[in-house]
């Protein structure tokens, strides 16, 4: 059983050289997984209630619920905003 310390957590992603990433509109950007579902694609998630970024890798679980608290319990939901 993995624990929430199994998984790193950022409060924002930065980058240096912008020629290294490509802009992409394709529709895996669009969806929002629950937590602890099989990661659909290797790179950083974002939560879309809160704003935390994590990192994960393609078929491990990305991170549970209790990964990190919301104040108002609301679910944490991840949204893939990196992908590599
Ligand atoms: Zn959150």
């Amino acid at each position: 059983m993995a624990k929430a310390t199994d998984w790193n957590i950022f409060v924002s992603i930065y980058y240096k050289y912008g020629q290294y990433l490509n802009q992409s509109d394709d529709g895996k950007f669009d969806k929002v997984h629950e937590p602890g579902v099989a990661t659909p694609h290797s790179g950083v998630y974002r939560c879309t209630n809160c704003g935390k970024e994590c990192t994960s890798v393609v078929s491990h679980p990305l991170p549970p619920q209790n990964h990190h608290q919301h104040p108002n319990r609301t679910p944490i939901r991840w949204q893939l905003v990196v992908w590599g």
